[in-house]
C-alpha cells in the first residue's frame, strides 16, 4: 500500500484546529500543491481562513471542496488515543477529523498529484478550496463572501466534488446531489405569572406551547420531491419555570428547527409558523436564523461521471440520498455549479474514537482520479 496518503491524513489530523481555526493546516496544503504547479491564495475574512489553489488554464473548472477544522473531541478520556495523535489502529485511522474530512482533503491532494503525474496537460483546470470553518456557526466569514469574489472576478465553477462523508454502510453506496435547507427559530411565549392556586388569575406559558408544540409537530410542511424527503419540524429546547411548584412562569423559551425540502421557502415557513401562534392569540417574540437554503443539482453530466467512475472502481453504483446536515456545498451550487458530495463513511463523524478506514481512503483516491480521467476524456 501506498502509505504517503494515510501518512499525509496524520499529519494533517495532528493539528487541531478546532472551528474557525486552520491553525496551519493550510501550510501543509500549500507546501504539496505549490511544487505541483498550483497557485495558491489565502483569502481571510474576519478570522476564517479559506485556501484557494487552482492549477490549468483552459477548459471547464473542477473543484474539491473541503474544510480542514473539526469540531471538538468532546471528554478525552473517552477516546481509546489521544484525538490530535492519530494512530492507525488494525484497517482503521482514527483522531478527530478523519472522516470530517481531514482524511478526503489528504485524499484531494494525493488524488491531485498521481492524476497531474500522469496527465500533465489535462483538457481542463483543477481547484482545491478549503475553509476553516464549515462547521461552526454561520457568519461573515463563511465561503460565500469568497464565492461572491469569485464570481465578481469572472470565475465559475463547472464541477464541484464535495468530500463530506457521504458514504453509509460501504465506500461509496451513497452520493448527495443536494441538501434540505434549515431554518431555525428562537422563540419567547409569554403568559402571565402568578400563583397556581388563582388559575383565573395567570396565563400559562407552558400551556400554551403544549398546544403550540401539538400544532406544529402534526404540521404537514410540504409532500418533499424526488430529490427530497418531506420538510421536518424538531424542538431542540425549551425553558421555562422558576423552580418553585407553585408560581405559574411569565414566560417560555423555546427553540426549534425546520430541516426543508426545495418544495418549502424559508417566508412559507415562517407563514405557517406564524399563523399558528396568532391562532391561538399568544403574544410572543420569535428571532429567526436562516442556516441554508436547500440546494439539489438537477443536471446531469458530472452526476454521470461520477456514477460510472464509482462503478468502475467499487463494481457498484451509489444510491442518492439528499438527506443529512448541511454542507458547504450549498454556497457553491446558486453558480449553477453541479455539486455532488462523495466522501467516506459518515459512521463516526462528530463522535468519540471517530475513524476512517485507511484502504477506504485508497479506494476513494482511485475513485476520485477516476472522475478526473473520465473528465479529461470529454
Ligand atoms: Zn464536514
Amino acid at each position: 500500500m501506498n502509505t504517503s496518503l494515510i501518512d499525509l491524513a496524520k499529519t494533517l489530523l495532528e493539528i487541531k484546529s478546532i472551528s474557525p481555526e486552520d491553525k496551519g493546516c493550510f501550510d501543509i496544503v500549500e507546501n504539496y500543491l505549490n511544487p505541483l504547479g498550483f497557485e495558491t491564495k489565502r483569502i481571510n475574512y474576519l478570522n476564517v481562513e479559506n485556501l484557494y489553489s487552482t492549477i490549468g488554464s483552459k477548459g471547464p473548472l473542477f473543484c474539491f471542496l473541503g474544510h480542514t477544522d473539526v469540531v471538538p473531541s468532546g471528554p478525552e478520556e473517552l477516546w481509546d488515543i489521544d484525538p490530535f495523535k492519530p494512530e492507525v489502529i488494525g484497517d482503521y485511522l482514527i483522531g478527530r477529523g478523519a472522516a470530517d474530512m481531514k482524511g478526503a482533503v489528504a485524499t484531494f491532494l494525493a488524488t491531485a498529484k498521481e492524476f497531474l503525474a500522469e496527465n500533465p496537460n489535462p483538457n481542463f483546470r483543477i481547484c482545491v478550496f478549503l475553509t476553516s470553518n464549515e462547521e461552526g456557526e454561520p457568519a461573515d466569514g463563511k465561503i460565500n463572501k469568497i464565492i461572491k469574489d469569485l464570481q465578481d472576478a469572472g470565475e465559475h465553477i463547472d464541477y464541484c466534488l464535495v468530500g463530506e462523508a457521504s458514504s453509509s454502510l460501504k465506500l461509496a453506496d451513497t452520493i448527495r446531489l443536494g441538501r434540505r435547507g434549515s431554518l431555525s427559530g428562537s422563540l419567547i411565549i409569554k403568559g402571565k405569572q402568578g400563583h397556581v392556586a388563582y388559575p383565573d388569575k395567570v396565563n400559562n406559558p407552558i400551556h400554551l406551547t403544549g398546544k403550540v408544540i401539538d400544532t406544529l409537530k402534526e404540521m404537514t410542511w410540504d409532500e418533499g420531491n424526488e430529490f427530497f424527503q418531506p420538510t421536518s419540524f424538531q424542538v431542540s429546547n425549551i425553558h421555562s419555570g422558576t423552580g418553585a411548584t407553585n408560581v405559574v412562569p411569565g414566560h417560555l423559551e423555546m427553540k426549534f428547527n425546520l430541516r426543508f425540502s426545495s418544495e418549502s421557502s424559508e417566508d412559507s415557513l415562517k407563514d405557517k409558523i406564524l399563523s399558528v401562534l396568532d391562532r391561538f392569540g399568544i403574544e410572543y417574540e420569535i428571532e429567526w436564523t436562516l442556516n441554508a437554503i436547500p440546494f439539489i443539482t438537477k443536471q446531469t453530466f458530472f452526476k454521470d461521471v461520477v456514477m460510472k467512475s464509482i462503478d468502475s472502481i467499487m463494481g457498484y453504483e451509489p444510491e442518492i440520498n439528499n438527506g443529512g446536515g448541511t454542507s458547504d456545498g450549498r454556497w457553491v451550487a446558486p453558480m449553477g455549479t453541479e455539486v455532488i458530495e462523495l466522501g467516506p463513511i459518515n459512521e463516526t463523524i462528530h463522535q468519540i474514537n471517530e475513524k476512517v478506514n485507511i484502504n477506504d481512503l485508497e479506494k476513494l483516491k482511485y475513485i476520485y482520479k477516476e472522475i478526473l480521467i473520465n473528465l479529461n476524456q470529454v
